[in-house]
């Protein structure tokens, strides 16, 4: 059964506003031309967003998961770092996780729990899902899904702190710009080094959770939380959807084929079923 799914799979994301920091990697130089204005609608400019906070975002949401099950996850930071909250970090180990590696007994790759098996950590010991960053263009027709591309435009927004004294008349104290992608719709690639069941069952469980949850703070995307941006509308492509299939879902003026739902049905009934039902097999062994 597993051996049918592909080690590339694809996410589908969808958010209004995303702010990732300044870590937005974009390409206006290249539209620029040396005349180049942030803000000027006809800016056809595409960009990077890079792969980080996507990660820690499932991350997040796997680990939950995991918690669901009543099992534990490694932290995600070194036990010996030098966290600024170590009170903190200890309440998360009585919270769910455990720490970093703990799960190890002789660091050979197939040891540990499903999270460090999936996320790696120190040791040179690499995850088993790489995670991909996502190119995104704000011209439709350019967008390659079938390489995790997503159509998104890129803005860049002005953050005015202004003088609370009447005198002032709203005098900017402090001016911040954030980079932004506004109507991000795409796909997230991640590619499997390895695959096994439970991973796919904790992907399928984990994107759930974050799109049940894509309103709670905790489970937002990037920054600017508190002003909306980062609700993510996310759901798992389905797997068994070839190349063909997958772009087809985002062509608008065309539905799924008889095929696309065949496979829809497969994959709710028989697939997924059996991926879940492994991860509670290896959560219940124990981390
Ligand atoms: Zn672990």
């Amino acid at each position: 059964m597993i051996e049918d799914i592909d080690r590339d799979v694809f996410v589908r994301i969808q958010t209004d506003l995303l702010v990732v920091g300044d870590s937005i990697m974009t390409d206006r130089h290249h539209a620029s031309n040396g005349n180049y204005e942030d803000d000027h609608p006809q800016n056809q400019i595409g960009g990077i967003i890079p792969a980080f906070p996507l990660s820690g975002w499932l991350r997040h949401g796997m680990e939950e998961v995991v918690h669901e099950y009543d099992g534990t996850a490694c932290h995600p930071g070194e036990a010996s770092a030098n966290f600024m909250k170590s009170d903190v970090y200890e309440r998360d180990l009585n919270d769910g996780y455990h720490e970093k590696g703990a799960c190890i007994d002789n660091r050979k790759e197939d040891d540990g729990c499903v999270v460090f098996d999936l996320f790696g950590g120190f040791g040179g010991v690499p995850g088993k899902v790489m995670r991909r960053p996502i190119k995104f263009n704000p011209v439709r027709s350019s967008v390659n899904y079938t390489r995790g591309q997503a159509e998104g435009h890129y803005r860049r927004l002005n953050r005015n702190i202004v003088s609370r004294n009447a005198d002032d008349n709203r005098e900017p104290l402090r001016n911040a710009e954030v980079d932004a992608v506004a109507n991000l719709d795409g796909c997230w690639h991640l590619s499997f080094r390895e695959t096994k069941p439970e991973f796919f069952g904790l992907l399928a469980k984990g994107i759930d959770c974050l799109d049940t949850h894509k309103t709670d703070f905790m489970h937002q995307l990037g920054g600017a939380r508190n002003f909306g941006a980062g609700i993510v509308d996310c759901h798992l492509i389905n797997p068994l959807y070839d190349e063909r299939e997958l772009k087809r879902v985002f062509d608008r003026g065309k539905g799924n084929t008889n095929k696309m739902d065949e496979k829809d049905d497969q994959w709710a009934e028989e697939y997924r079923p059996a991926f879940v039902d492994a991860l509670g097999k290896r959560i219940a062994e124990g981390p």
